[in-house]
């Protein structure tokens, strides 16, 4: 007797890898997809996983890329996504870059064709009914309206968002602390701090007008003709929209330079002060307050070194803003992926907070699991959080730091990134220590191969708890 089916609402790439992964798993599993019935501002086929923009699953390299160590990972949990990359890429450097045509096609036959897959072409647009015990979410950053609706008033009026306003995040260890400083306005701990919660970068009157100009010829990109009338504004201004509105604005606003002292010259006053917030619980990553932006990408990077203290600035993202639907996942979300307030719904891909096709698939891959655990009746096993699958699922169930006061919501859709990893010992060069450019390969060397010896160990320890 096969057990009852896990349904999966959503064909793409997080849908796919979930209904493949419960499949394998002995599970059986409805696929609802509503294209070609009707369609999404972006998606142009009816193909599964069809890639909405570009073809690239970026880099390829497992020992000094997050995202390439991400690949080797799911690749070693039997991806679907991974494995049809593989089978159509393209030449693209370091980069793995697929023929999109063929790969859609290819993740569409494999899913049709698979005995415990059965594909319905419905959106469903309203909450699941109520006798599907076990379903997946997987409707991507363009759910359709009527589902996005049910889930509004589910979760609450501000839990789904439309828009994703990103501020740039910066690696903890490329600030200068010689000339920041940490310390909160007016040293107030609030709720959950100490009082020197920020880093502040202070600006004399000279830096800050450059830097208010930079921010105003800066080259920017423009919305999509179907983002243009989704409302957002007002709460979440990108910051080169708010420079330009006049050159004191941005000093009343993200950068006042009040209830802050510096103390590396504590009797001289800044001009305006920049502001950076934790946003991991492991304190590596911080993001820049206040600066959502449609700043392209290199220009942001060449903009905000210009800010005192982020001169040599690694970003582990870059800001934007686009249309987006995804939860409050760190507050809605169990460590499985379910939904606290309901539990038969778990949620995988963009909409829970993740940001790119791999990723979005990785998630999928672990939903899928989980499903598939609990139907047979077993504990889901949880990737460590050394490994890229664990630092990315723990970020979104919980690794995130939010802050409740800000008024654009802090939690915000993330790619994978060394800084979601718990440190690990960099290795010396024969008992010297290493700097530079080659201590920062030999750290990512470091926390890639931990990830995969200890993915390994999760992937056997999933194997036993499903023999026994
Ligand atoms: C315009 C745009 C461009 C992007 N470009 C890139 C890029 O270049 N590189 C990158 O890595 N990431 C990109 N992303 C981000 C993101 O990684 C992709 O959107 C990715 O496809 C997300 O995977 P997913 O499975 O969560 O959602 P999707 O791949 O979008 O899949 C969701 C599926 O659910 C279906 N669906 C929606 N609502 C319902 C419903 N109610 N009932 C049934 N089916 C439903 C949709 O038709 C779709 O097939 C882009 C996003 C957008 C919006």
């Amino acid at each position: 007797m096969l057990p009852e089916p896990v349904h999966v609402i959503g064909g793409g790439l997080a849908g796919c890898e979930a209904a493949w992964q419960i499949a394998a798993a002995g599970v059986p599993v409805v696929l609802h997809e509503m294209r070609p019935r009707r369609t999404t501002p972006a998606h142009r086929t009816e193909r599964l996983a069809e890639l909405v923009c570009s073809n690239s699953f970026r880099s390829d390299d497992c020992n000094a890329s997050a995202v390439g160590l991400l690949h080797e990972e799911m690749r070693r949990a039997h991806s679907i996504i991974m494995a049809q990359g593989d089978a159509h890429k393209l030449p693209a450097g370091g980069a793995l870059a697929v023929d999109r045509e063929s790969f859609s096609a290819a993740v569409t036959r494999a899913i049709s064709d698979h005995p415990l897959i059965e594909v319905v072409r419905e959106e469903i647009a309203g909450m699941p009914p109520g006798d599907w015990d076990s379903v997946i979410v997987a409707t991507g950053p363009l759910t359709s309206p009527g589902l996005a609706e049910a889930i509004r008033e589910l979760t609450g009026e501000d839990a789904l968002a439309f828009f994703d306003a990103i501020a740039p995040i910066v690696h903890f260890d490329s600030i200068d602390m010689t000339v920041t400083w940490f310390q909160s306005r007016y040293d107030k701990p609030g709720p959950a701090g100490t009082g020197a919660d920020y880093i502040n970068c202070p600006m004399d009157r000279d830096r800050y007008a450059a830097f208010v100009a930079a921010l105003i010829s800066g080259d920017k990109a423009e919305f999509r003709e179907w983002e243009k009338d989704t409302p957002y504004f007002e709460g979440c201004l990108p910051i080169e929209e708010m420079a330009r509105r006049g050159p004191e604005t941005l000093r009343h606003g993200p950068m006042k330079p009040v209830g802050l002292t510096n103390p590396h010259a504590p009797t001289t006053k800044p001009y305006a002060i920049v502001q950076l917030r934790q946003d991991n619980a492991l304190g590596s990553l911080w993001n820049i307050v206040g600066f959502q932006t449609k700043l392209r990408h290199g220009e942001q990077v060449r903009i905000f070194r210009m800010i005192p203290g982020l001169e040599r600035a690694e970003f582990a993202r870059l800001g934007g803003l686009h249309r987006n639907t995804f939860l409050n996942s760190p507050k809605l979300l169990d460590p499985t992926l379910r939904l606290k307030a309901d539990p038969r719904l778990r949620f995988a891909g963009q909409i829970t907070g993740c940001e790119g096709y791999v990723e979005s698939a990785a998630i999928g891959l672990l939903a899928g699991r989980f499903a598939a655990a609990e139907r047979l009746g077993m504990r889901p096993s949880l990737p460590p959080a050394t490994t890229a699958l664990g630092a990315l699922l723990a970020h979104i169930t919980g690794g995130h730091v939010s802050d409740e006061t800000a008024r654009v919501r802090s939690f915000q859709p993330m790619n994978i990134n060394f800084g979601l990893f718990p440190p690990a010992a960099v290795p010396t060069s024969e008992g010297k220590r290493i700097r530079g450019s080659e201590k920062a390969i030999a750290k990512r060397g470091a926390l890639a191969a931990r990830a995969l010896a200890d993915c390994d160990l999760w992937l056997e320890d999933g194997r036993r708890i499903a023999a026994e």
